[in-house]
C-alpha cells in the first residue's frame, strides 16, 4: 500500500535525493567530496540565512542541540530555558546533563511564550548565561516569536540558542538580524532527509564563548568541526550518503528560492487551517507555525484510534499527541517536500478518519475549505 506522510519528521524525501543517495558511495577524503561538501555548507548558509559558520554532524538533530549546550556553557552556568512543549523540554534535560543549572520558563502547550515574560526573568535572576528556546515546536505547532525575543536577549551578555529542527526552510529566522547566536536544526523535516544530520550555526559570540566553556567535548566539538571545515572536510567520517542526498536536495531548495519555500508553506499551512476551521474543528496552536497544523480534537474522538484508522485503511500517517495530549491532538504536517494535493489529501483524510469514527458534520467541507484557499491563495473565501 501507498503510504502518505504528514508526521512532522521524518518527512518524504523527493525522488531525486533518493536516487542521489543510491549513487555510488565517495570517499569522504576525496577531491570529489571537498566539493561537495563546500557546496553544500554554501547552500546551508542560504538556508540558516547567516553569514557566519553552519557545522554538520553525524547525529540526528538532538546532536546539535546537545552540542550547543556542551560548546557554549561549563558546569556551574545559569541558563533561561523556555519549555512549551516537548521540545523545549529537552533543553532543560540536556542543561541537567552538562550540570547546567535550567532556569525555566514554562508555557502551557499551545502557546508562545510572552518576551515580555523572558524580559522579566533575564532582569531578575543573575548569572544568566544563555537562553534556549524552540522555534517552531513541534510537539504543539506553536511558532515562537524569536525575532522579539531575540531583541529581548540583545544587549545583554547572554547566548540566544534556538532550536529550529522543524522550523528551518519553513518558518522565516534570520539569525544575523535577530540576535541568534546558535541556531540548530536536522535533517529529516524541512531539509526533505532521512535522519543521521545535524547542523548548528554558530555566530561570533558563540565562538568566544566556545572558547571559554569548560565542558567535556568530543565527537561533537564546534572547534574540530570548524578546523576539519577550512578544508572542505569533516573531523571523522561523516554519513557521506546523507550529504549526497542533501547536496541535492539543497539545490532543489536554491531553485525554488528560499522566499518561495516560506511562501509555500505558508499557502499549504493557511490552507489546512481553513480546512480544520470548516470541519468545526478548532486549532491546538494559538500562534501556529508553517510547520503543521495541530487539531484539537472534538470530546468522543480517540486521537489514538483515528490515527490507527487512517493508517490501517488509507496508509496515512500523522502525528499524535505528545505525553498529557496523547489522544487529544492530531497533528498534520505540510513539511518539506509537500504541494497543493498533499494539503487537499490530509484534510480528505481527516474527514473520512473523523466521520468513520463517528463524529457529526458534513463531509466534504474541509476539502472545499482547502481548495478555494489554494485557488484563490486567500483565507477569507
Ligand atoms: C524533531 C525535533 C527534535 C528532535 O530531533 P531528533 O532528530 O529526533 O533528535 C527536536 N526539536 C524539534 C523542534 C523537533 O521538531
Amino acid at each position: 500500500m501507498r503510504s502518505y506522510i504528514y508526521a512532522p519528521g521524518p518527512t518524504p524525501v523527493p525522488p531525486h535525493v533518493t536516487l542521489k543517495m543510491s549513487e555510488p558511495i565517495l570517499n569522504h577524503r576525496s577531491p570529489e567530496y571537498v566539493r561537495l561538501f563546500e557546496e553544500v555548507t554554501e547552500h546551508l548558509k542560504y538556508v540558516f540565512q547567516t553569514a557566519h559558520d553552519v557545522l554538520t554532524f553525524t547525529a540526528s538533530g538532538t546532536g546539535a542541540m546537545e552540542a550547543a549546550v556542551a560548546n557554549l556553557l561549563s558546569p556551574g552556568d545559569r541558563a533561561v530555558v523556555i519549555r512549551a512543549g516537548k521540545f523545549g523540554g529537552r533543553w532543560a534535560e540536556l542543561c541537567a546533563a552538562y550540570g547546567v543549572e535550567a532556569v525555566p520558563i514554562d508555557v502551557e502547550w499551545g502557546h508562545a511564550v510572552d518576551p515580555s515574560v523572558v524580559a522579566d526573568v533575564l532582569s531578575r535572576e543573575s548569572g544568566i548565561k544563555a537562553v534556549f528556546a524552540t522555534h517552531s515546536e513541534t510537539s504543539t505547532g506553536v511558532l515562537h516569536d524569536i525575532e522579539t525575543l531575540g531583541r529581548v536577549v540583545s544587549g545583554r551578555d547572554v547566548l540566544f540558542v534556538v532550536d529550529a529542527i522543524s522550523g528551518l526552510g519553513a518558518n522565516d529566522l534570520r539569525p544575523d538580524d535577530w540576535h541568534v547566536d546558535v541556531v540548530v536544526s536536522g535533517s529529516q523535516k524541512g531539509l526533505m532527509l532521512p535522519p543521521g544530520l545535524a547542523f548548528a550555526s554558530v555566530g561570533p559570540r558563540a565562538w568566544a564563548a566556545s572558547d571559554r566553556a569548560t565542558s567535556p567535548r568530543y565527537y561533537l566539538s564546534f572547534k574540530r568541526a570548524k578546523e576539519a571545515l577550512k578544508k572542505g572536510l569533516n573531523p571523522y567520517t561523516p554519513a557521506i550518503t546523507l550529504i549526497m542526498g542533501l547536496a541535492e536536495a539543497l539545490r532543489q531548495i536554491k531553485a525554488e528560492g528560499l522566499a518561495n519555500v516560506f511562501a509555500r508553506h505558508a499557502r499549504l499551512a493557511e490552507a489546512t487551517r481553513a480546512g480544520v476551521r470548516a470541519i468545526g474543528l478548532e486549532l491546538f496552536a494559538t500562534r501556529p507555525s508553517n510547520v503543521l497544523t495541530s487539531v484539537t480534537l472534538p470530546a468522543g474522538i480517540d486521537g489514538n484510534q483515528l490515527l490507527k484508522h487512517l493508517k490501517a485503511r488509507y496508509g496515512i500517517i500523522m502525528g499524535g499527541g505528545l505525553d498529557h495530549l496523547k489522544g487529544k491532538i492530531v497533528r498534520i504536517a505540510h513539511l518539506g517536500y509537500a504541494d497543493e494535493f498533499h494539503a487537499v489529501v490530509g484534510i480528505s483524510a481527516l474527514e473520512m478518519g473523523l466521520a468513520y469514527l463517528g463524529y457529526q458534520f458534513k463531509v466534504g467541507v474541509g476539502v472545499a475549505a482547502v481548495q478555494r484557499v489554494l485557488t484563490f491563495e486567500r483565507s477569507n473565501v
